[in-house]
């Protein structure tokens, strides 16, 4: 019987390669039937994370536990084939000689012939290709051929599974459909899950929790919620989304003096009168209003079919963001109004300022 624990925990695990330390003292949990999405940029680590948990590498310290059993440590290296978990790649690796039926049939060991087949036909229902079991892979999408990849991985009832960049091979409009039913399918199948992906709009619609990893360390693991909207790191606020940083200082019990004036709202971090910050300022939080007294110049502009993007010049000469509705065309060097609204007023100390301890 499964205990209250979470399924998955990696505690303080280091892993490098010839004095190359990949993995720097990594910890995550996950619970049993949630989602958690490693995001970073190339190079960061996430993919060596996702082996160390498959048991494809070892680790130097720490320890991996899936299930309540101890699968990785300094001692220990359980075989991936004796973890119980599923995978599933960026390039399918399915079976072309085999049909779709056959290739998902392949990680079923046990069971008769007619429990077997139950299990492809529930299996084929829950990816959506009912009809398309006796298909060869080459007669399949690249998306009905990943939604048979993660048949395959979910036919032997693995514990977890794990996911490394199973989106990037698909163009963009069949990613985004792919990672709303992906989401859906593993959430009716109640797997827990951890997938890799350097999309951050990916991890955001797949994942109860994303980790944030830089350069083998996990800067933030949190919803995605708060990795757009209360980022722990200066790091993380300029990495996940568009944003801009300004130079602020703080004037008040929760406000801040800056290139777009006086804002009010809740500062993500208890400082003293006249610090000096770096704020993060969304594009969302940024309105376009003729009426307003405030205006910048547009120095930049990138149509997104609803919105228009505009890279705006402040009065103090800083630039920031702002999306404003696509009817709103305006020209490279117009002014335009413009009305602050940032309620929450993330902060970062800027440098030689000194903040309070949380
Ligand atoms: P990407 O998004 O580009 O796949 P990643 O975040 O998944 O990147 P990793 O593949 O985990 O990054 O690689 C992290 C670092 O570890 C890189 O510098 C890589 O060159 C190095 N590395 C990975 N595997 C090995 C190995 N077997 N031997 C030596 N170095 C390795």
């Amino acid at each position: 019987m499964q205990s209250g624990k979470p399924l998955l925990m990696v505690n303080q695990v280091y892993k490098s390669f010839d004095q190359n330390d990949v993995v720097k003292d990594v910890s995550l949990e996950l619970n049993n039937g949630e989602i958690g999405c490693l995001l970073g940029p190339s190079g960061c680590g996430k993919t060596t994370l996702l082996r160390i948990i498959a048991g494809f590498e070892t680790v130097q310290q720490g320890v991996v536990t899936i299930a309540d059993r101890d699968v990785s440590s300094k001692t220990i290296m359980i075989p991936p084939e004796q973890r119980n978990i599923g995978m599933v790649f960026q390039d399918y690796a399915l079976f072309p000689h085999l049909s779709v039926a056959e290739n998902i049939a392949f990680g079923l060991k046990q069971g008769s012939r007619r429990s077997k087949q139950k299990i492809i036909e529930r299996l084929l229902e829950l990816v959506g290709l009912e009809t398309s079991g006796k298909s060869y892979p080459h007669e399949l999408s690249g998306g009905q051929q990943q939604r048979v990849a993660l048949a395959r991985a979910l036919a032997p009832e693995p514990k977890l599974l794990l996911l490394d960049e199973p989106f990037s091979n698909l163009d963009v409009t069949l990613r985004e459909k792919l990672t709303v039913e992906v989401r859906d399918i593993l959430k009716i199948a109640g797997i827990t899950a951890l997938m890799v992906t350097h999309n951050q709009y990916e991890a955001f619609s797949v994942a109860d929790s994303v980790g944030v990893i830089f350069n083998g360390s996990i800067s933030q693991w949190d919803s995605a919620y708060n990795i757009y909207h209360e980022p722990k790191t200066l790091e993380v606020a300029t990495f996940v989304g568009d944003g801009s940083i300004l130079k602020g200082r703080v004037t008040g019990a929760n406000q801040i003096s800056c290139g777009l004036g006086e804002l009010n709202g809740d500062l993500s971090l208890p400082c003293e009168n006249g610090c000096q910050v770096d704020l993060l300022v969304r594009p969302e939080d940024v309105l376009h209003d003729d009426s307003s007294k405030v205006s910048a110049k547009v120095i930049h502009k990138s149509f997104r079919g609803p919105n228009i993007l505009y890279k705006l010049e402040l009065p103090n000469t800083e630039t920031c963001l702002a999306l404003v509705s696509s009817h709103h065309n305006h020209q490279l060097g117009e002014n335009i109004g413009i009305v602050p609204e940032v309620d929450n007023l993330v902060v970062f100390p800027s440098e030689a300022t000194v903040f309070d301890t949380v």
